[in-house]
């Protein structure tokens, strides 16, 4: 397996280069949302540790991860009266990953909606902005 990249974009918002719509952060866990989402409310939730995927990563920061999961699916359930939640991760490039930073996809989903394709079209930043202020208000609340 490949050395993780500390210039992949995930690094990038971590270190604040990159701007994201940030939904949740604790010291070990970051949350955003997908700026390409595969369904209405997609947030990514990812270690701030470097790992390139499951196969690198610290058990604890996979632990962190799994926690901050929970409350961002309650979060989106709540938020966008989801059906369901799909949790979504993928393992290098044939386990379907783009992106070399550990990554964790939140879907809400609702009865007979299909998911988008993968990375379609670029969602507006205000709709996103909109999105993630109500994710953060639910995970307040
Ligand atoms: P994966 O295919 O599991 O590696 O997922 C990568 C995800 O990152 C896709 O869902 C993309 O839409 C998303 N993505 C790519 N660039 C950005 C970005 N700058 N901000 C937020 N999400 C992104």
């Amino acid at each position: 397996m490949a050395a993780y990249d500390p210039k992949n974009i995930f690094a990038a918002i971590l270190k604040g280069q990159l701007p994201s719509h940030k939904v949740y952060e604790d010291e070990l866990t970051y949350a955003f949302m997908d700026i390409m989402p595969r369904a209405e409310g997609h947030v990514l939730v990812i270690p701030k540790a470097p790992s390139r995927n499951i196969l690198d990563m610290e058990p604890e920061d996979l632990a962190a991860v799994a926690r901050t999961i929970k409350k961002v699916a309650l979060a989106a359930r709540e938020t966008f009266k989801a059906d369901g939640i799909t949790i979504l991760q993928a393992n290098e490039s044939a386990g379907g990953q783009v992106v070399f930073h550990t990554h964790f996809h939140v879907l809400p989903r609702w009865n007979g909606v299909p998911l988008r394709p993968a990375a379609q079209e670029v969602e507006k930043p205000d709709v996103l902005a909109a999105q993630a202020e109500q994710l953060r208000k639910a995970l307040d609340g």
